[in-house]
């Protein structure tokens, strides 16, 4: 983008910039809205667009009609039911800068006769949701969409905790506010999604979008998605007349609001409000992208109205993203489990909003490309979504002479095969079965916590295995001698035998976490279960087709050719009947009754939620499962029991309106108890 003063251009100039400019906003606009995959930061996208307006702005004759300035967001994805808004839901115009704050204040002061306070609210960096209550209910739940028409996300927001069914009093009201999740919620999942193979979220926002807009509720209630409400489409209803007053009867109503909010008597008191949140963004448990005022009467918000596309009584002012310099030292490639081949920029140690950063991902071969970033260069640094180092750019100037375009390698850095792009994907790929590094993230996986879970097994002990040829594979691990380990880095006597004895007691799991740890691709830690319990043993599994997985209850189409297509390799039937060969138990024992042969569990339908504290949801799930329970994830009609920790939400109230028992943690304990 050109930061050419617009004074000095031509109409003609302006007119052709815009034209550059509007094609490349709109298809950023469709990659957001519709695949919730961002192909540049908001940043950049928020500086174009602020371009363009302020192109039409200045010559009013270059606007087009098809201009995104004259679209309110994006447009809806296709699949979820359409919701019209009867009150447009608007989004804010942005200003970057106090000195265009300021001229908003001087515009609307001038507009209005009397003094007025603004309420200033953080800006979270989430996805705009709209909430309809009938008689104190819950009944409709809607995205922003395009402002005037949304998508029907009910059955995904009642999955939410902070959204409350009931209100404390039976208003009729549409309630808006955001919905997002929390930075530790966001890096769970995208080391969950990492560890199975799939691509991560480029930041909260995009994975809370994705999690909203699912058919399957059950993947959005996994989610953690969190909200914060702070508008109303009419404050009739309301017994209060201003925007800080609202936060409080909403808060009282019982959703969630955010009580950092302030009423600033002026732009000096709003400056401070910036200063103090700029500052502690980092601290946040989740993401802001900079602060908003409003009007603080309601009545005068309303008598402001809006222009077509943004209310004249608010403003968004938006964060300049922190950016720090530093040096790229090496381009590395590392393997995944998968074969995917991935850049990382390895730089000089700098702080970063909050960390130390040295590394940051380049994606794939086509990013690196498009960044051009060579070894040698300093580049600019920042955390997408407050998180995430991401290099935005190189800098021009401090290029030195000698840096060359880096050359994407044609072969694969471990085992030398030559690397490939499967099905137009952009990712770069090794695909030799043999290829070491991915052998060895492959045992990273099998020897993890949720699969075979061998303990001291960590990924320096891994590599060394593989350096030294004492494992091919991962039915290797159980003919591991004590003399073997004892040639490794630090290994002694001791924890030699320690290793040994993990290893030794991982043959006898229950076979879920064999068919987990295998890594075959979509299979998941929870489908793995579903597998294991339903074919009861690996021959079972391995003679099933294609129809007869999906028809388990949990297991999709997907899950189902993934598991056809595994399983029809015969290198994987050697390394099962390998793994069989060395005594690694083949059929499904977690089901198995521990004690009795039935229990006052068998057969029931049982639901957890809420905060256990003596006992972890795995533990309790586990015993659950071995006293012949079944375990799921929502509570319907079929719920033979909740068990409710702490802060359970709205599945206890959803369990409650169809009478369905309901525990507490210390009567599950005492039902454990006795079974002992
Ligand atoms: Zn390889």
């Amino acid at each position: 983008m050109t930061d050419k003063s617009i004074k000095t251009l031509t109409v003609d100039q302006a007119a052709e910039e815009a034209a550059d400019l509007r094609p490349q906003l709109l298809e950023w606009g469709k990659q957001y809205y519709e695949a919730d995959a961002p192909s540049v930061e908001d940043d950049v996208y928020d500086r174009v667009y602020a371009r363009l307006v302020a192109l039409e702005t200045a010559f009013p004759e270059i606007v087009t009609p098809d201009s995104p300035t004259q679209r309110v967001g994006g447009s809806s994805r296709s699949d979820l039911p359409k919701v019209t808004h009867d009150i447009p839901m608007l989004s804010l115009g942005d200003v970057f800068s106090l000195d265009e704050l300021t001229e908003f204040d001087e515009r609307l002061r001038g507009n209005v006769d009397t003094p007025f306070d603004y309420n200033c609210e953080l800006k979270i960096d989430g996805l705009a949701i709209s909430l309809r209550y009938e008689n104190g209910k819950f009944v409709q739940g809607s995205t922003r969409g395009n402002g005037q028409i949304g998508e029907d996300i009910t059955a995904n927001l009642k999955t939410i905790k902070s959204i409350p069914q009931t209100l404390s009093r039976p208003l009729t009201i549409e309630v808006r506010g955001e919905c997002y999740m929390p930075k530790a919620a966001f890096l769970a999942l995208n080391e969950r999604r990492e560890a199975a193979g799939q691509a991560p979220f480029a930041n909260p926002r995009n994975a809370a979008a994705g999690s909203l807009r699912q058919l399957d509720t059950r993947v959005t209630a996994d989610r953690q998605l969190a909200t914060f409400m702070y508008n109303v489409a009419d404050y009739e209803p309301l017994t209060t007349r201003t925007q800080s007053g609202l936060l409080d009867e909403l808060a009282e109503l019982g959703f969630t609001t955010n009580a950092t909010y302030r009423v600033a008597h002026d732009m000096a008191d709003v400056a401070a409000y910036i200063e103090t949140y700029q500052a502690r963004r980092t601290e946040l448990a989740y993401g802001i992208d900079g602060i908003v005022i409003k009007a603080n009467e309601l009545p005068l918000q309303r008598s402001l109205g809006a222009t077509v596309k943004v209310p004249r009584w608010a403003i968004a002012y938006k964060f300049p993203p922190e950016e720090v310099q530093t040096r790229v030292l090496d381009i590395e490639w590392t393997i995944g489990r998968t074969g995917v081949v991935t850049p990382t920029a390895i730089m000089e140690p700098v702080a970063l909003a909050g960390s130390t950063v040295a590394r940051a991902s380049l994606h794939n071969p086509d990013y690196l490309i498009a960044k051009d970033i060579r070894i040698g260069d300093t580049v600019l640094l920042h955390k997408a979504g407050d998180i995430i180092p991401e290099i935005s750019q190189y800098v021009a100037a401090k290029r030195p002479a000698e840096a060359k375009a880096y050359v994407i390698p044609t072969t694969c850095p471990s085992c030398g095969a030559e690397l490939v792009h499967l099905d137009d994907e952009v990712a770069l790929r090794c695909i030799n079965p043999r290829c070491p590094a991915q052998l060895a993230e492959g045992m990273n996986h099998f020897a993890s916590r949720n699969a075979m879970n061998i303990a001291g097994l960590g990924p320096q002990i891994v590599a060394q295995l593989f350096d030294r040829n004492l494992v091919q594979d991962v039915a290797d691990l159980y003919r591991l001698t004590t003399d073997q380990l004892l040639t490794l880095d630090k290994f002694g006597e001791k924890s030699a035998q320690n290793l040994l004895t993990a290893i030794d007691n991982s043959r006898n799991n229950s076979l879920e976490r064999l068919l987990f740890g295998l890594g075959i691709r979509h299979v998941g830690a929870k489908a793995a279960r579903s597998l294991a319990a339903a074919f009861g043993d690996m021959a079972s599994l391995m003679a099933a087709d294609s129809e007869q997985i999906s028809a388990i209850d949990t297991v999709g189409g997907i899950i189902a050719d993934s598991v056809v297509t595994y399983f029809a390799n015969t290198q994987v039937h050697e390394l099962v009947a390998k793994l069989q060969a060395v005594g690694v138990n083949m059929t499904y024992t977690s089901g198995t009754p521990a004690t009795n042969s039935t229990s006052e569990f068998t057969g029931k339908r049982v639901v957890l939620t809420g905060k256990l504290q003596e006992l972890t949801r795995p533990q309790a799930t586990e015993w659950l499962e071995q006293h012949g329970a079944t375990v799921t994830g929502s509570v319907s009609k079929k719920t033979d029991l909740l068990i409710a920790g702490e802060a359970a939400g709205s599945k206890l109230a959803k369990a409650q309106s169809l009478d369905v028992p309901v525990w507490n943690e210390a009567q599950l304990q005492a039902a454990m108890d006795e079974t002992k």
